[in-house]
């Protein structure tokens, strides 16, 4: 059967990293969580000290950069010019950092062109905000997924509360917003819905129930290319 390209867009905390996990997990496909690439960048840039309104700067930083991102054990491991980053990424300050240099042109370019290579051969479930209409505006299939604010506030805080980081709701809840903000009202490449994805809201689903249904609008898919009827 042929190895679809699978894309995935939807805002924070829509569960795309679980969902896409595991649907790639059930097809057999790889996951490419293009988040992490962008929170990579603002790691470094946070590290090294480039100030995060240097759109100059920032994009040679991304140019330079080499992000690679590793299966092991179910997960992805993000690992920067050879350091291992996964665990340093989720904080807070990378989060924002990272929806600050996803504005940056500059940065964008080197991370599309990666994110098309590492696709092009198909059997890729790819997730971010841009994947389907930008990165690959002739996927396979798309899907947008969402949730309530509430919902993914909730989502985020367990997250944090998990890793030893609790936060306020309150907090939580302004920083969706804000983040969602920032990622549909930037100029290039804001977080929007292809006219041909498949809405799948998961308000009331857990991400076991969104990956299957996103797996079953896949297998249709890969038969309906086989019988000619896309
Ligand atoms: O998906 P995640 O929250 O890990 O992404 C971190 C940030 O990277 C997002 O807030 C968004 O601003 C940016 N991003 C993007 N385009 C993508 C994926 C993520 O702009 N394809």
């Amino acid at each position: 059967m042929k190895k679809l390209i699978v894309a995935i867009d939807g805002p924070v905390g829509s569960g795309k990293s679980t969902v896409a996990r595991r649907v790639a997990e059930l097809l057999g496909y790889t996951h490419l969580d293009s988040g992490a690439m962008y929170r990579g960048v603002a790691w470094k840039a946070l590290r090294d000290g480039v100030p995060l309104d240097s759109p100059e700067q920032l994009a040679a930083l991304a140019e330079a950069v080499r992000i690679d991102l590793v299966p092991l054990d179910g997960k992805l491991r993000v690992i920067l010019d050879g350091e291992d980053i996964t665990d340093s990424i989720r904080t807070p300050e990378v989060s924002h950092a990272a929806s600050v240099v996803a504005v940056v042109p500059g940065v964008r370019h080197p991370m599309v062109a990666e994110q098309r290579r590492a696709g092009a051969q198909g059997g890729i479930v790819m997730e971010g905000r841009d994947i389907g209409s930008v990165v690959f505006p002739h996927a396979d299939l798309k899907i947008f997924l969402e949730a309530s604010p509430e919902v993914r506030a909730e989502r985020r805080l367990l997250e944090l509360k998990e890793k030893g980081e609790p936060l306020a709701f309150d907090q939580v809840l302004a920083d969706v917003h804000q983040r969602d903000r920032r990622d549909r009202e930037r100029e290039m490449s804001p977080l929007v819905r292809a006219a041909d994805a498949v809405v799948v809201d998961n308000t009331a689903m857990d991400a076991e129930e969104t990956a299957r249904v996103i797996v079953m609008c896949a297998r249709e898919k890969a038969e309906k290319l086989v019988t000619g009827n896309s």
